[in-house]
């Protein structure tokens, strides 16, 4: 079997979201998913939606053996177990689990869409992707080092590392 890429964001602002992302991480090895390097936790600002509380973000980098759609159906499955509703769009959530990039494929399926489309513009994906992998690239878009230089300046200030907490 071929071994792919997989660029996995995790996000949560409601429950206990550092446990959630944890969990998350933790439940990726038994669903197919190797997780060979993650970020730290972020707590960032809401971008669009409802007000609703800040978020703790993160981004893992791994290997699967999956194909795109099986890694979203993994990722939704675990989303599901930490109580994941769908109610606002944009709305708060105890976990969401986004593909952004699956090798380099490019998709848009009614389900897929990969490149994730919003990922080349969101702090909150790019500066922890940045973390995990330096020299990552966003197909498309270019290095991910440069679209955090072209958020603003490079600093996002509503994206902090998050201070004593770990994902892993
Ligand atoms: P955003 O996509 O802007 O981050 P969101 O994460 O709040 O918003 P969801 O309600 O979690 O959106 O997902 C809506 C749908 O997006 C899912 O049911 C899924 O089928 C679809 N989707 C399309 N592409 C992707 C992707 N790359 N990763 C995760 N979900 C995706
Ligand atoms: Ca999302
Ligand atoms: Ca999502």
């Amino acid at each position: 079997m071929t071994v792919h890429k997989v660029v996995i964001a995790l996000g949560a602002n409601l429950g206990d979201p550092v446990a959630a992302l944890r969990g998350a991480v933790g439940a990726l090895a038994g669903h197919g998913v190797t997780v060979t390097s993650s970020s730290s936790l972020y707590v960032t600002e809401p971008v669009g939606g409802p007000e609703q509380p800040q978020y703790v973000n993160a981004v893992v980098v791994g290997t699967t053996e999956l194909a795109a759609l099986n890694v979203l159906d993994v990722l939704q499955e675990i989303e599901q177990v930490w109580g994941r509703t769908r109610e606002v769009r944009w709305g708060p959530r105890t976990l969401d689990l986004d593909l952004i990039s699956w090798d380099t494929e490019v998709l848009d399926s009614e389900r897929l869409t990969l490149p994730h489309p919003r990922a080349a513009e969101r702090g909150f994906v790019l500066i922890p992707w940045l973390e995990a992998e330096p020299d990552a690239h966003l197909v498309g878009s270019g290095s991910v080092q440069a679209l955090v230089e072209a958020l603003t300046d490079g600093i996002d200030a509503d994206v902090q590392v998050m201070a004593g907490e770990r994902l892993t």
